[in-house]
Order: structure tokens, then sequence, then C-alpha cells
């Protein structure tokens, strides 16, 4: 690709996302809707082209002397915990989710450590992935405007993260104070968003649908009257319009998408290959 045309693709994506953030707010300002609910990874925050493998292996390497444990056998422990954790929650309750605290536990109790060693690890996870994320600051400044016109925001993952950590997660990311469930005004350093739902704390998922029912519930919201918007084809935009839902999909643009798949798939075994 030339320079000139590489630029005119860079432009023309630009342009496209700035469409649908465009449709997005017509969509939620359209005078009936009451609820907006948001993915988090890939669409509020914005991940680059490391692997989850190479992030994992990251936060072994710093957790590691701490622990005084070798970091490669701490990345290793750590991705047993992942396969064995997914793979119980496939048998035993696959509406779920794994969740990275019991994951860091595992890890720790399989060395002889406690408590303080699994959140050193838990700890050392967040910080690097927060390294990793940027925020998406044209969706966030619709978060505002749609939160002044009286729309509530919500965000609602498919994660092993827990709700305090993908709220640790937004605040770090984009800089924001607090989240704005809090008491106050909509300052600017404010996080537009009124709470947070994780898959692996609510025990159900985007992907298998679940989710959905049980974020309108405990919103008291009709679904014909919410929103959501995420990158994720299935998850976000089939499952919630099967919910009830009206879906506006913001994908990441495709060199992101191929660079994702390429590096998944080097680098994870096929049964953990999750869409997150
Ligand atoms: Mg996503």
């Amino acid at each position: 690709m030339s320079r000139v045309d590489g630029i005119r693709s860079r432009v023309g994506r630009a342009l496209h996302q700035r469409e649908r953030l465009a449709q997005l707010e017509r969509e939620v300002l359209r005078g009936d809707v009451q609820l907006l609910t948001t993915d988090v990874f890939d669409t509020v925050l914005l991940r680059d082209h490391t692997t989850e493998a190479q992030r994992l292996a990251a936060a072994a390497r710093r957790a590691a002397p701490e622990l005084g444990v070798d970091p490669g056998a701490l990345a290793r422990l750590r991705w047993e915990a992942h396969a064995s954790g997914y793979r119980a929650v496939s048998m035993e309750r696959p509406d779920g989710e794994a969740s990275l605290t019991m994951m860091c536990a595992a890890v720790a109790a399989s060395l002889g450590l406690g408590d303080g060693a699994a959140k050193t690890l838990h700890d050392a996870e967040l910080a690097v992935d927060a390294e990793h994320l940027r925020p998406n600051r044209p969706l966030l400044a619709v978060f505002r405007r749609v939160r002044a016109a009286g729309v509530r925001v919500v965000a609602v993952s498919d994660t092993y993260y827990s709700e305090d950590d993908v709220r640790w997660l937004l605040a770090t990311v984009t800089g924001a104070d607090r989240t704005g469930g809090s008491s106050g005004g909509l300052g600017s350093r404010e996080l537009p968003i009124d709470r947070v739902y994780s898959s692996a704390d609510e025990g159900a998922t985007k992907h298998r649908g679940g989710l959905y029912p049980l974020v309108a519930q405990r919103e008291s919201v009709d679904p014909a009257r919410a929103v959501h918007v995420g990158d994720h084809p299935s998850a976000d935009v089939q499952r919630s319009r099967e919910a009830g839902w009206t879906a506006v999909h913001l994908p990441r643009e495709g060199a992101f998408r191929a660079a994702k798949i390429l590096g998944g798939a080097a680098a994870l075994p096929s049964a953990l290959r999750r869409a997150r």
C-alpha cells in the first residue's frame, strides 16, 4: 500500500468510527431509551497488539521476585490455572465464567503460598494490563453527553476480572478520579459509567446470552428501552438483539483484529481461545 493509500485508509477508518458513534448517540437520544450498556475491552478500553500470553508472562516476571519463584515457572502455573479454571467452568457451569481471584489463589496454593502471594500476582496482572490499554475518548464523550441527557450508562463485560478490577482498570486507564455512580456532578475527571457488571461476579455471560436479562432485571429496565454497544459481532451484537436490546456494533479496525486472531492462535491452545 502506498503512503497516500495508507493515509486514505486511516482517514476512512476514522470517519467510519465517527459515523458509528453518531449512530450510537442518535439511537440513545431518540427519546425513550433509559439505559446504555457498553462492552469494556476493545470498546471503552482499547488493547494494543500484545497477546494475552505476552501480558501474563510480563505479569509473572513482575510478581516473581516478590514471591521468590522462577518467572517462567510462575507463568506456566498461571496458564495451567487458566486452562483448568475454564475447563471446570465448561463442565460444571457452562453459562458462567472463570475468575482471576480463583486462578491466582490456585497458583499461590500450588506454590505453597497464601493469600498475600495470590494478591501480588493479581495486582501484577492488573497493572500490566493497564499499561497495554488506552481509553476510547470519543466514546467516553458520547457517554458524557447521554448521561447529561438523563440516560444511565453501565458497563457489561465478559471477563475473569471482578467488578472491582474492571472499575480500577477503567479509572486508571482513563485517568478518572472515580466512577460516575458515586455522589457528585459530572466533572470531566469523573468516569461517565454508573456501574459495572462482570461475568465473573454475576455467573452469567454475554456470549451465552444470560447476562443481558440479568442486567435488565437489576437495572429495572425494559430491554426495548436499552441500547448496547460493543466490538464483538456475536457476544455484543447478536446476543443483545436476541435479548431485545438495540445493538450498535463498534468493531476494532481490521488490522487489529487480524493481529489478535493470529497472536491468539499462536499463543493459546484452542480450548482457551475465548472472545473477550
Ligand atoms: Mg470487547
